[in-house]
């Protein structure tokens, strides 16, 4: 049989050195071809029976009007329990994009709920969409979503909003967690800066997505609070006071911790991070709290917020500023996509410097 093949190739190319270099190709890219096939086999294999068992958990919850096997999502990390961590993009804009992202904490759980709400809406009103790129993560911890009962944790016992690679996480981060914290385990930021999945997986939608605003929520302390970029934030400020005013919802400026999300996207990368806490995590209260919450995410999506660096501001107009924009946008964002390759390491010393 390989004689018969060899002959063949013989003929065909009419050299045997050219012969032998097929085979050597062959013999290098077939690995990689299997590889492939096999990634794509496995996430589809992933993602069908995940989608399912959501909807069933999330039909326990009494959530019969929203299905999470309705949207194409995308998903290329996995949790320690292997589930994927899923997001969907919507709209076509390259640039102006929105994160959301909920479920971060897993006993969150009307957090999903508006995330999955929010996802079907946009998905059957793409016309709210077409300038713009909105990029929703519903369930950023499923591990700790899935577990019975459901934990703030992930399956590693590490808070994921204490776990970005923030440049005082080094310093403060098990001091504050020792102190402050008291050593509850609900808190506990994780042994390294971006030692979790779940974590290493928002930083990723965010180096490729470079979203300028970012709305993550939470329960159950009930406000709104926010992070930015500073010389913005008098005017994002007062706007967060009406949308307060109209959400009937309170706004507080609560801070940050080395390693949260307002941390690291607000506070370092200038990024409107605005934290949503409701009022309960009584998944009962979820479209209650979609009815409350949505013309605020409508409103949030409208918000002509630029968030980008502030070194980008001090060039005014022109192609000088355009210029400067994509160099510093390259050198301050690490520009590039962060998922395409389907790797779980991140190049967290680069994040954690990108500031300094
Ligand atoms: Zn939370």
């Amino acid at each position: 049989m390989f004689a018969a093949v060899c002959h063949l190739f013989l003929r065909v190319t009419g050299s045997p050195l050219k012969t032998a270099g097929i085979f050597c190709l062959c013999f290098f890219l077939a690995p990689a071809c299997a590889d492939a096939v096999r990634a794509a086999d496995s996430s589809a294999g992933e993602m069908r029976p995940f989608l399912q068992a959501l909807d069933n958990l999330n039909a326990r919850c009494g959530w019969t009007d929203v299905s999470a096997a309705g949207v194409a999502w995308e998903h290329h990390r996995t949790t320690r329990h292997r589930r994927p961590l899923i997001f969907a993009r919507f709209g076509a804009g390259a640039g102006n994009c929105i994160l959301f992202l909920g479920g971060v904490h897993g006993d969150e759980r009307p957090t999903v709920y508006l995330m999955l709400k929010l996802a079907q809406y946009l998905q059957e009103h793409p016309e709210i969409v077409k300038d713009q790129c909105i990029v929703i993560a519903p369930l950023v911890n499923p591990d700790g979503y899935f577990a019975a009962p459901p934990t703030r944790v992930n399956a590693g016992g590490v808070d994921l909003n204490r776990n970005f690679p923030t440049r005082d996480w080094n310093r403060k981060a098990h001091r504050q967690w020792r102190t402050k914290g008291h050593k509850n385990r609900r808190y506990y930021p994780g042994a390294k800066a971006g030692s979790e999945p779940e974590t290493l997986f928002q930083a990723a939608l965010i180096k490729r997505f470079q979203p300028r605003k970012i709305l993550s929520v939470h329960s159950p302390l009930n406000f709104f609070d926010y992070d930015g970029p500073s010389s913005d934030l008098d005017s994002f400020e007062q706007w967060m006071e009406t949308i307060s005013r109209e959400a009937n919802h309170p706004l507080k400026k609560f801070g940050y911790y080395p390693g949260s999300l307002g941390n690291y996207a607000g506070h370092e990368r200038n990024i409107f991070t605005l934290t949503l806490e409701l009022p309960s995590s009584d998944p009962k209260q979820g479209p209650a709290y979609f009815q409350q919450f949505f013309p605020a995410f409508l409103k949030f999506i409208r918000l002509p917020a630029d968030g980008r660096p502030l070194f980008t501001r001090v060039v005014k107009h022109g192609k000088a500023q355009a210029a400067l924009t994509k160099v510093l946008g390259r050198m301050f964002w690490n520009a590039g996509d962060g998922m395409d390759n389907g790797k779980q390491n991140f190049d967290q010393d680069a994040a954690v410097n990108a500031f300094r």
